[in-house]
């Protein structure tokens, strides 16, 4: 197996890194919220693409959550006003 001969000093192997520089990538904003994101994908604020909602969010898991959580509430509270009676 081969293998290298001498040591890379540091320097040599630091100034192969500082050519290597950060990229900025394009970004263009949500038709729907005007929100920064990547193109050619669905907007991870709104989970829409091409004016359509494709992806469910965070805040929409939440919001189903609470409504969930509101329905056995209510459910739970008729059962015990029945179950008094
Ligand atoms: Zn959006």
């Amino acid at each position: 197996m081969p293998v290298p001969k001498r040591k890379r000093s540091r320097a040599r192997r630091d100034s192969r890194f500082a050519n290597k520089k950060i990229a900025v990538k394009a970004l263009v904003l949500c038709s729907n919220c005007q929100h920064p994101q990547l193109p050619h994908q669905a907007c991870r604020e709104c989970g829409f693409y091409k004016g359509a909602k494709i992806i469910n969010t965070k805040s929409d898991r939440g919001v189903k959550r609470l409504e969930i959580r509101a329905k056995q509430k209510t459910e739970a509270q008729r059962d015990e006003s029945q179950a008094a009676q």
